[in-house]
């Protein structure tokens, strides 16, 4: 038997029964999770949280069961996960694309969100291309005018700044 199981309260003792490597949790359930109503240090009712924080651990707000049993308070089971880690170990990130195309380093486009869901960029590029060709021809030019006219104003801003200072630094 772990040694730290001796280290909890009693009534916490109690409600565990060993199970190969898992500390099955014997007492009230709620949601499929342990609940554990005796203890007034732990910032929670449920078992596993409970445990958690009567052996020391700070308390984590996202406790995942890496042995994937709800009901196991093991602490070596159990490991603190962000809101995002926790998500995606529970909903893991599909490889492809619902078009099809694999979702590699490269073509993957992580959002810049709390949710770090990933995009297609190829899908992204599309769609890009056929919000483009919807426009008239006179949108289109509007807007591809004004893009185009931007982009040629600002290099030649930098490229006037670039040969300036280089003829600064190289000459003396
Ligand atoms: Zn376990
Ligand atoms: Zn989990
Ligand atoms: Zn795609």
């Amino acid at each position: 038997m772990d040694e730290r199981i001796a280290l909890l309260p009693p009534g916490m003792q109690r409600r565990i029964t060993i199970s190969g490597e898992h500390w099955m949790w014997t007492g009230g359930v709620t949601h499929g999770y342990g609940r554990y109503d005796g203890n007034r240090k732990s910032s929670s009712f449920i078992a596993h949280r409970a445990v958690w924080e009567e052996l020391g651990f700070p308390p984590a707000e996202h406790l995942h069961h890496r042995c994937r049993t709800p009901l196991c308070v093991n602490p070596d089971h159990l490991e603190p996960l962000t809101a995002a880690e926790h998500a995606r170990e529970h909903n893991p990130r599909p490889t492809h694309c619902i078009h099809g195309h694999e979702f590699t380093p490269e073509n993957t486009y992580l959002r810049k969100d709390a949710t770090q869901g990933q995009m297609c960029r190829r899908c992204l590029a599309d769609r890009q291309l056929k919000r483009y060709y919807s426009l008239s021809l006179d949108e289109r030019r509007a807007r591809g005018l004004a893009g185009s006219e931007q982009r040629r104003q600002r290099k030649a801003r930098t490229k006037a700044g670039i040969e300036m200072d280089g003829r600064v630094g190289k000459r003396r």
